[in-house]
C-alpha cells in the first residue's frame, strides 16, 4: 500500500468516527443542504461571515465515511479564510479529485490534509461525495436557496 493509500484511510476514518465542527450553528448567517442521491449522502452547511470573512462553519448530516470526513475536513480548513481563498481551494481540490492534477509538492502543499482525498481520483461515484460538502458549502456563502444536487 502506498503512503497516500495509508494516509488517505486513517485520516479519513478518523474524521469519520469523530467529525470535527458537527452540529447546528444557530447564529449562522447563512446554510444550504446539500444531497448526493447516488450516495444517499446529505447534510447542511453553516457558516458565519464576518464582511468577506468566514469565522466560523458547521454541518450535520448523514452520509458515507468519504462525504462525513470530506465535510469534516473542510470545515477545519475554512475558518479565518475570505470567499476568494475559498474558491481558490476548491478549484485546487476539485482539479485534484477528478484527477486533473496529481497530488506533487506545489499543487497540493496549502491544500494541507485535504491532499487525502486524492485517492478518491479513481471513482467517480466517489468524487461526488467528497465535492458535496464544497458545493454546499459554496451555495451557502453565495447565499443560494436551491438545495445542492450532484445529480
Ligand atoms: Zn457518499
Amino acid at each position: 500500500m502506498s503512503y497516500f493509500n495509508e494516509l488517505y484511510q486513517e485520516v479519513i476514518l478518523d474524521h469519520n468516527k469523530r467529525p470535527r465542527n458537527f452540529g447546528e450553528l444557530p447564529e449562522a448567517d447563512c446554510q444550504a443542504d446539500g444531497n448526493n442521491p447516488l450516495c444517499g449522502d446529505r447534510l447542511t452547511v453553516y457558516l458565519k461571515i464576518d464582511g468577506n470573512t468566514v469565522t466560523d462553519v458547521r454541518f450535520k448530516g448523514a452520509g458515507c465515511a468519504i462525504s462525513t470526513a470530506s465535510a469534516s475536513i473542510m470545515t477545519e480548513t475554512l475558518k479565518g479564510k475570505t470567499a476568494e481563498e475559498i474558491e481558490r481551494m476548491f478549484r485546487k481540490f476539485h482539479a485534484m479529485v477528478t484527477g486533473k492534477t496529481t497530488p506533487s509538492a506545489e499543487a497540493t502543499a496549502d491544500l494541507g490534509k485535504l491532499a487525502v482525498f486524492e485517492g478518491v481520483s479513481g471513482y467517480p461515484v466517489r468524487v461526488k461525495c467528497a465535492t458535496l460538502p464544497w458545493h454546499t458549502m459554496l451555495a451557502a456563502l453565495h447565499h443560494s436557496d436551491d438545495t445542492v444536487s450532484t445529480e
